[in-house]
């Protein structure tokens, strides 16, 4: 713990572990973490879209005037630490989510749930919109083809009734006759 930040800190660092987990998506997954929240000193946290499980436990080798007994010999991931960017630092946490209690996760999945059924349910009503304004545009389309073709035979009758020239075809036996 290098750096003269670390002199005024009460060695955050040196009193939890985190490690990554896979990120839940199956109600099973959900109530391993549950799981793990049943547990004292055990959290769970989000942080840029990825999920840990925190133990708060101090370092056997931490000294009660907050040093390292092992300074010399301290493991790598101590070494790669970095105090310029450590948990001393107030507004490091970006957590997008803190569960320290069962309560908390199923607070979250229900409103999870919530939102995933509200999706669910809007896309629902999409499909619904888009079928009904088909059927709609199909039904003007026949409703069109129908009076244009009422128009057609209407004016054929018209043309009929009122003696009006129907298109002439020609036919080869009139030309015979008139030989
Ligand atoms: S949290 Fe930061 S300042 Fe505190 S002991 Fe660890 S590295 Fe040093
Ligand atoms: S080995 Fe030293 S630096 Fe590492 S966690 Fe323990 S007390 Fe902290």
């Amino acid at each position: 713990m290098p750096g003269i930040v670390c002199e005024h800190c009460t060695a955050v660092c040196c009193r939890y572990i985190a490690l990554p987990l896979d990120t839940p998506e199956t109600r099973g997954d959900f109530d391993d973490i549950r799981w793990y929240l049943l547990h004292e000193n055990v959290s769970v946290f989000v942080e840029d879209g990825d999920w840990y499980i925190a133990f708060q436990a101090s370092c056997r080798h931490l000294l009660l005037d907050h040093r390292c007994g092992i300074y010399r010999a301290r493991p790598r991931i101590c070494r790669q630490y970095s105090a310029a960017d450590c948990d001393y630092h107030s507004g490091d946490y970006n957590w997008q989510e803190h569960f320290t209690r069962p309560e908390h996760l199923d607070a979250y999945v229900r409103a999870r749930r919530g939102d995933h059924e509200s999706t669910k349910r809007r896309k629902r009503e999409k499909v619904r919109a888009g079928r009904e304004k088909s059927a709609k545009r199909r039904e003007r389309g026949r409703t069109g083809k129908d009076a244009t073709a009422s128009r057609s035979a209407g004016a054929i009758r018209a043309r009929r009734a009122g003696g009006a020239d129907l298109p002439q075809m020609s036919c080869p036996y009139a030309r015979k006759r008139s030989r």
